[in-house]
């Protein structure tokens, strides 16, 4: 099969998030099934060159319309580790992709529209016809919205799209003159049942297109995919979901079991597996005595996360203030965007001090992040929501026990140890409902009452997380089992107008 992700990240070249992670996975786990993959990406000038292998050009003169006038585009074929690439270089006087950051600029909406725009404009006019196009997050919601109104007609007639939602908490909601800028009909697409916001009906909602226009929705767990159509972390999306059940479903993601590996982690001090799982205790060692934290029969209990509120941060003070009280060690390697955050963090780690049993190191770091997971006895992910979560299932990799909050992919993939009503093999963590220090309390005490009191059923715990399989393997199944599902249903775009008319190309001079 021929598949095409278009995407705004691909790990490592460039990442913000999850979906970085994502796209990266999947492409490989394809790859590796020998299938045809290409991910299409901006090429940004913060791109991490380091695994980016530029090999010449794809497309020296690439015209794409905008608006009234025409922009130059450059393409460049790349390989990011295995996976082909096609860069995409707009030479636009906003230099759209010359910010230094991914994300975060007053004008995304339109830089991401034209993304779109130029991607489509690339497929057809070098003449591909990939099986599927595989889209992500509200930055490439226009693409199936594009190709159903004008591309289908110029001739890019077999791609089927699946749309894959990474977190609805970033809708891409924005005045609808974008949708004029890449050749769309304001009129005929501000509509309630096509792109109009459903909160904010003056404003063009871009994930919303992608779901009313794709063939498939995917989204990270099956746990999301029901919280989204049910309940409030629909964000205002819920009906719109609902409205698709036939096309929506989750497919749980895998995590990089390949980086991801404790036998042969280079930035850990003692590798280990399940065979072998008393060596992880000189991780602990090692890491004590890098930060600075007293030796002794102590559980060492970790927090790595984003510190944003998505991610529970009274929760996450809570764990602190609850494990020094309770007579742990604990850990917290968090990142925060939010100033307002950053200074609590801050001032709580000044707090800290220089406390035998519990260290704040606030910044982004992969390599530590290696060396907790290495070190780590319990991790704590204590979410107000998660589409799918990849801490909890590299935690059980490394061996440490998750305490984390019955939320999205979490709940998925962390089976309570005295309550779940799986079978003892597949019981792995301790699962809290409630928001609240008193929730969190009676899992995280549970957890610590058993690596105290009972330590040979806590090292079956940790045994039980480490079998788990969460590589790519089974998501990747699950998507090619979808994609030949799609390839043979001959319905196409949305779902659906039926009045025969499509958007059209602007009035724009002809490109020079
Ligand atoms: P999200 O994508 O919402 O941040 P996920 O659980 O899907 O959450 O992914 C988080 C990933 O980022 C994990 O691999 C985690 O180890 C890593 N991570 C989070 N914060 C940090 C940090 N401060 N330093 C290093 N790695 C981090």
């Amino acid at each position: 099969m021929y598949i095409v992700m278009l995407s705004a990240e691909c790990a490592p070249v460039a990442k913000a998030g999850g979906l970085g992670d994502f796209v990266h996975g999947l492409a490989r786990a394809l790859l590796a099934r020998g299938h045809q993959v290409e991910v299409v990406l901006p090429r940004y000038d913060c791109l991490v060159t380091e695994s980016l292998l530029e090999s010449g050009p794809g497309l020296a003169d690439l015209w794409v319309p905008f608006y009234q006038q025409w922009i130059h585009c450059e393409v460049t074929r790349a390989l990011v580790e295995d996976i082909p690439c096609w860069l995409i270089a707009p030479h636009s006087p906003q230099q759209w992709f010359e910010r230094g950051r991914i994300y975060g600029e007053p004008d995304d909406p339109e830089r991401f529209a034209f993304f779109c725009r130029a991607a489509l404009e690339f497929l057809q006019q070098t003449q591909r016809q990939p099986d599927i196009l595989q889209c992500n997050d509200w930055q490439t919601g226009l693409i199936p919205v594009l190709l159903f109104e004008i591309y289908q007609g110029l001739g890019l007639t077999r791609p089927r799209v699946c749309y894959t939602l990474h977190n609805l908490g970033y809708q891409g909601i924005t005045d609808e003159s974008v949708l004029r800028q890449v050749g769309l009909d304001p009129q005929r697409l501000m509509t309630p049942d096509r792109l109009a916001d459903p909160k904010h009906p003056q404003a063009v909602n871009l994930m919303k297109g992608g779901l009313v226009f794709a063939n498939q929705i995917t989204t990270v767990s099956p746990r999301y995919a029901w919280e989204v159509q049910h309940t409030e972390q629909g964000l205002g999306l819920q009906e719109t979901l609902r409205r698709q059940p036939t096309k929506f479903r989750g497919v749980l993601n895998g995590i990089d079991f390949a980086a991801w590996n404790p036998a042969t982690d280079p930035w850990i001090p003692s590798r280990y597996e399940a065979a072998t799982l008393p060596a992880k205790a000189a991780n602990k060692s090692a890491l004590r005595a890098r930060l600075g934290l007293a030796e002794g029969n102590k559980p060492l209990l970790c927090l790595i996360s984003r510190l944003d509120r998505q991610k529970g941060v009274a929760l996450i003070e809570h764990t602190l203030r609850f494990g020094l009280a309770g007579g742990s060690q604990v850990v917290l390697l968090g990142s925060a965007q939010d100033p307002q955050l950053e200074a609590h963090f801050q001032r709580l780690r000044r707090e800290l001090g220089a406390h035998p049993d519990g260290h704040l190191e606030l910044r982004y770091d992969e390599r530590l992040a290696h060396g907790l997971y290495a070190a780590a006895d319990l991790i704590v992910v204590p979410s107000v929501y998660e589409p799918c979560g990849l801490t909890q299932m590299i935690a059980m990799r490394y061996g440490a026990v998750p305490v984390v909050r019955r939320v999205g992919g979490l709940a998925d993939t962390v089976f309570d140890a005295n309550y779940s009503d799986q079978p003892f093999e597949e019981r792995n963590g301790y699962v809290f409902d409630d928001l609240t220090g008193e929730a969190l309390e009676s899992a995280l005490g549970r957890a610590l009452g058993l690596w105290f009191e009972y330590p040979e059923y806590f090292r079956q715990l940790r045994l039980n997380g480490m079998r788990q399989d969460h590589s790519w393997n089974r998501p990747a199944e699950q998507y090619l089992a979808l994609f030949e599902a799609m390839r043979a249903d001959p319905g196409v775009g949305e779902g659906s107008p039926g009045d025969g008319t499509r958007g059209r190309i602007p009035d724009g001079a002809a490109p020079p």
